[in-house]
């Protein structure tokens, strides 16, 4: 049974192996493995059957779930899966590749990439507070007309970028977790236009808006549905270079609550369309994004029990379009008692 399943499993494309854990050593041995896991990690010693996958690749293999590991300078997502009582089958997938893979693991990925976010942050927020004041204290002790004042400004300005990408790293990790109200969702998008109008860089979009006044009220936490409308507002606005139109629609298709908002900019290419809603990418410029925003948006929707999807349009241009589910009866008298 075990030699059948293998054989369909030697034509699965990422490594592969089968483990068994021995409570006495406290290990997983290696009971068998796919073509891949030989032809990518190169054992020189020959077939590794008596060590441990502990002793191979390190600590990863304790617990169900989901890693990232180094192995000879390439990371790998590993993936734990309960194969019967004892045995474990883990496959290993490498970092670029995960990312054409079927969409499966994608939340559980997620997740543990928030938790990590969410700890780097946590490390990195004491230590730069620390830089700022102290450079603060310094321009300050130096006096106006000091010749190192440029320099400090550079290291507050510095300091300053990454406590925001700090900041983006802890919500993307502990999105606030925030209290839901009924809200009406139109109300929701003119509250971000009009902030964002006033900006330099929304001055030249043309905002066209089609609202359903029919709306259904949706409870959701309105400081995360606003974040969710400021990233596709931004994200529109910075691919079209400030130049262009935003066109945002709501309404309601089979007991459904749809957002949509299309922009006239390039659209997205086909090739990177896959990876928008992973964390960390982003096109844009060092410095000028974190490829947080589109996975945080992802994640708040997610929460809020809809989905959110993007598509090109043929006559150019972007359009994200947002699905949320219409208040059952059951969270509406919830609501009310
Ligand atoms: P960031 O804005 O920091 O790059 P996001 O997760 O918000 O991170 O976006 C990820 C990437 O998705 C962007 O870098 C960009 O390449 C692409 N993208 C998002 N929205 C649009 C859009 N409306 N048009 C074209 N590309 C877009």
């Amino acid at each position: 049974m075990k030699k059948a399943l293998f054989k369909f499993w030697d034509r699965f494309p990422y490594p592969l192996v089968l483990s068994k854990y021995s409570s006495k050593l406290n290990r997983h041995k290696i009971e068998s493995f796919n073509k891949a896991f030989l032809e990518v990690f190169k054992f020189p010693e020959g077939i590794p059957l008596k060590k441990s996958l502990e002793e191979i690749f390190g600590d990863y293999f304790k617990e169900l779930g989901m890693y990232s590991l180094s192995y000879r300078e390439k990371t790998y997502y590993l993936v734990n899966l309960p194969y019967s009582l004892r045995q474990t089958l883990h496959v290993f997938i490498e970092e670029r590749a995960w990312l054409r893979f079927p969409h499966w693991f994608h939340t559980e990925r997620l997740a543990s990439l928030g938790k990590l976010a969410g700890e780097i942050s946590h490390e990195l927020n004491n230590p730069l507070g620390g830089i700022l004041l102290y450079s603060n204290m310094l321009k300050e002790e130096l006096g106006p007309s000091h010749p190192l004042q440029g320099i400090i400004d550079k290291i507050i300005a510095l300091t300053t970028r990454c406590k925001i990408i700090s900041k983006a790293l802890l919500d993307f990790g502990k999105p606030e977790r925030g209290k839901k109200e009924w809200i009406n969702l139109n109300d929701v998008i003119m509250t971000i236009y009009n902030l964002v109008a006033d900006y330099q860089i929304f001055k030249n979009v043309n905002f066209i808006f089609n609202l359903d006044p029919k709306l259904p009220l949706f409870y959701a936490n309105p400081t995360q549905m606003e974040q969710v409308i400021l990233n596709i507002y931004t994200n529109a606005t910075e691919a079209m270079k400030g130049l262009g139109e935003i066109r945002t629609e709501t309404k309601v298709r089979d007991d459904r609550i749809i957002i949509r908002i299309a922009d006239s900019g390039p659209g997205i290419p086909p090739e990177i369309l896959p990876f928008i809603f992973d964390p960390f990418f982003t096109t844009k410029q060092t410095g000028k994004g974190t490829g947080l925003g589109l996975s945080i948006c992802h994640s708040i929707i997610k929460r809020h029990g809809g989905i959110i999807k993007v598509e090109n349009l043929s006559k150019g241009g972007a359009a994200f379009e947002i699905i949320l589910p219409l208040a059952t009866r059951e969270a509406l008298r919830e609501d009310v008692f």
